[in-house]
């Protein structure tokens, strides 16, 4: 059985789709034993190349029939084509087709990469024939560091990696001076004598007569199929040709055979020499690359400084809003608008307000400044008569000692509870207080305890500079001036009742004053709005971040669609060498997804050092992990998307057009 048999093989470009009809091939009956040494001559034009794409299985013929080692060509599927390019043909092209970015052992090693040859077996076959063929100074060196000559040697070395039982050579002397040209033919003769199949094509009958069998073609047709004029001559090495072929056959290699990895380790070296090449063509491209990773960067690094940031405030009122208590109304006296005199929240009001239902507790107050006084340290402090409930409704805990009694309210005693600051300023040795006499405005009064610091917790430390004695002793001994000015802290049973306590409220005291001579704070509500509006700010802000991100992806795509049109050639060569469509397909999407996790981890690392001087400098700021790792995924996910449509272009590449393309 013939290795090769075509029947009947004919091609014509266009002629469907509008395009003028051009006939390239006519009718071709031909018929290639393994190991034979056949060289395909014709003028320019002649049709020699798309002939080769058809034996090579790169191209289908219009009409026709291709048999290789039997089997129809036709029904084989597009990755069992690639399969049988990548195990049985090694192609070796007038214009070398090295991949530019790659080293030359890294393009011997692109069609045992696609056979899933493991990494030692690719590196170690790759190295072995490189040296054969002479190139062992010049394994790490690209394709632009080598001559012609070298070039071309690097792609016979391409083409024996997977075993090249084919070997198809198009005008493989076709670029290079007379003496190299020699070199490079006599390389393929020594290898139609180790037994390969040699297919050279060539518009040179000189180097045609060197093999043992010439094909002629002229304008598509086959014109003759002469066995070579110096069979004598040539006899003793066609024997031991003969020779070599069956000890091949039996396993001459010197090297070891190649292990080939599991599925998934081929995946992982794919995956791995995608990254490899995509990183390369990234340095390559560097004013490119890092135009495209400004988009992505800029749109990361976005994203979580404005949801930082949007949550540090958000926090921050949150905090003050915590700190005032989520359900407390402020009620006071004031001058009416309408003129008359000063309004006096009485002790009634305070009762019935009591009495309200979504009321819980409230507390009276009169403050005023005073001078305090201990030993010989003295300092004006704002003292708030308070009543007894203040560490309940304030949620405010004692350090020390005890808070006032309401029976002690009652009976105007004497006693007073320091904030931490003014306790430690007084004591600053930490002495025990309790029990202490202290002068306010030189009268004298008991520290019967001293609150936990508040400041700390709320960020208000203000708080911690107060002092609290009972209400009645404020209004009676301490600063009777002020005791018609009561204003009132109203707890209210839930922070959802607010409003309506509200309302009931100023009904309540308008009906019971007659007039409008008090004032109503709802600091809750006003803080719940503005957290209202903070949350809508972040969303705001978000959604620009967002849109810039999406930008970046865009971006990503174009420099994808560009990079694609570059490389059309080495998509083209990749195809040839057996790549199968998903394997380019996966390779684009590699780079693209390299690109915007590139971008992403730098636009990260980008937002944690203006987020850690945002909150150097005072702002407040709250870093989210989730923020953080999701902006970076949203990153390649707009990457890998926007580049899908870009690596579906290159997979779809049609080699024979790929490989033409500049
Ligand atoms: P050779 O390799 O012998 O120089 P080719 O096989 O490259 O010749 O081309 C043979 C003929 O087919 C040429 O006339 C060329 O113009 C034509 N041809 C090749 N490819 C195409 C194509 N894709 N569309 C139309 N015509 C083509
Ligand atoms: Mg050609």
């Amino acid at each position: 059985m013939p290795l090769i048999s075509l029947r009947g093989i004919s091609k014509h470009y266009g002629g469907d789709d509008g395009t003028p009809r051009a006939e390239v091939l006519h009718d071709i009956d031909l018929e290639i034993d393994a190991g034979e040494f056949v060289a395909i001559v014709g003028a320019s034009g002649s049709g020699k190349s798309t002939l080769m794409h058809i034996l090579g299985c790169m191209d289908r013929p219009s009409s026709g029939q291709y048999l290789f080692n039997g089997e129809d060509v036709a029904t084989l599927d597009s990755d069992q084509l690639a399969a049988l390019r990548r195990e049985a043909f090694g192609f070796v092209f007038q214009a070398y087709h090295l991949i530019p970015t790659e080293s030359a052992r890294e393009n011997v090693e692109v069609p045992a990469l696609y056979a899933g040859m493991n990494e030692t077996s690719r590196q170690t076959r790759a190295t072995e024939l490189l040296q054969r063929l002479g190139l062992e100074d010049h394994l790490d060196n690209r394709p632009s560091q080598l001559s012609g000559g070298q070039q071309q040697r690097v792609s016979i070395a391409r083409a024996l990696i997977n075993g090249g039982q084919v070997i198809l050579a198009d005008e493989p002397t076709g670029a290079l001076d007379s003496e190299t040209g020699e070199e490079v033919m006599d390389l393929l003769t020594d290898l139609a004598a180790k037994g390969h199949t040699v297919i050279l094509i060539t518009h040179d009958y000189k180097l045609a007569a060197r093999s043992q069998r010439v094909i002629e073609i002229q304008d598509g047709r086959m014109v003759g199929d002469r066995r070579e004029l110096r069979q004598g001559m040539r006899c003793n090495e066609g024997m031991r040709c003969k020779t070599e072929t069956a000890s091949r056959r039996r396993g001459d290699d010197s090297s070891p055979r190649p292990t080939y990895n599991h599925h998934s380790a081929q995946l992982r070296e794919e995956l791995r020499d995608a990254c490899r090449a995509a990183w390369r063509v990234l340095l390559i491209n560097r004013a490119r690359t890092l135009l495209t990773l400004l988009g992505i960067i800029i749109g990361v690094a976005s994203v979580v400084i404005m949801l930082a940031v949007g949550e540090g405030a958000k926090r921050a009122v949150m905090a003050q809003l915590n700190a005032l208590g989520p359900n407390m109304l402020h009620v006071g006296p004031t001058s009416p608008k309408t003129g008359g005199p000063r309004g006096v929240i009485t002790d009634g009001d305070i009762a019935a307000i009591a009495q309200l239902p979504e009321v819980r507790r409230v507390m009276a107050v009169v403050r005023d400044m005073a001078l305090v006084r201990y030993g010989a340290v003295s300092h004006n402090y704002r003292v708030l008569a308070a009543t007894e409930v203040m560490p309940e409704i304030n949620r405010w805990p004692l350090a020390q000692g005890r808070f006032y009694t309401s029976e002690e309210n009652r009976n105007v005693a004497p006693v007073v509870v320091l904030g931490q600051l003014a306790y430690r300023r007084f004591f600053p040795d930490n002495t025990d207080p309790l029990g202490q006499q202290i002068l306010i405005n030189e009268a004298p009064y008991e520290i019967i305890g001293v609150l936990s610091e508040k400041g700390a917790e709320s960020g208000f430390s203000d708080h911690d500079r107060r002092l609290y004695v009972p209400r009645r002793t404020g209004m009676v001994r301490l600063f009777p001036a002020r005791r018609n000015e009561s204003y009132l802290v109203v707890e209210v049973v839930s922070s959802d009742l607010v409003q309506q306590a509200e309302q009931r409220l100023e009904a309540l005291l308008l009906e019971r004053h007659g007039r409008e001579d008090f004032w109503l704070n709802n600091a809750a509500a006003r803080h719940q709005a503005m957290l209202a509006t903070r949350n809508n700010m972040t969303l705001m802000l978000a959604l620009i971040a967002a849109i810039s991100l999406l930008v970046g992806g865009i971006g990503v795509m174009n420099v994808m669609l560009m990079t694609v049109r570059e490389r059309v050639r080495e998509i083209g060569i990749r195809i040839a060498t057996g790549a199968h469509q998903r394997d380019i397909l996966r390779q684009f999407i590699t780079e693209a997804a390299l690109v915007s996790l590139l971008g992403g981890a730098i636009g990260a690392t980008l937002s944690l050092v203006i987020i850690a001087v945002l909150a150097l400098v005072g702002v407040p700021v709250a870093l989210s992990l989730s923020a953080l790792l999701g902006a970076v995924i949203c990153a390649v996910v707009v990457g890998v998307v926007f580049g899908l449509m870009p690596a579906r272009q290159a997979a779809r590449l049609d080699p024979v057009v790929a490989l033409a393309g500049e």
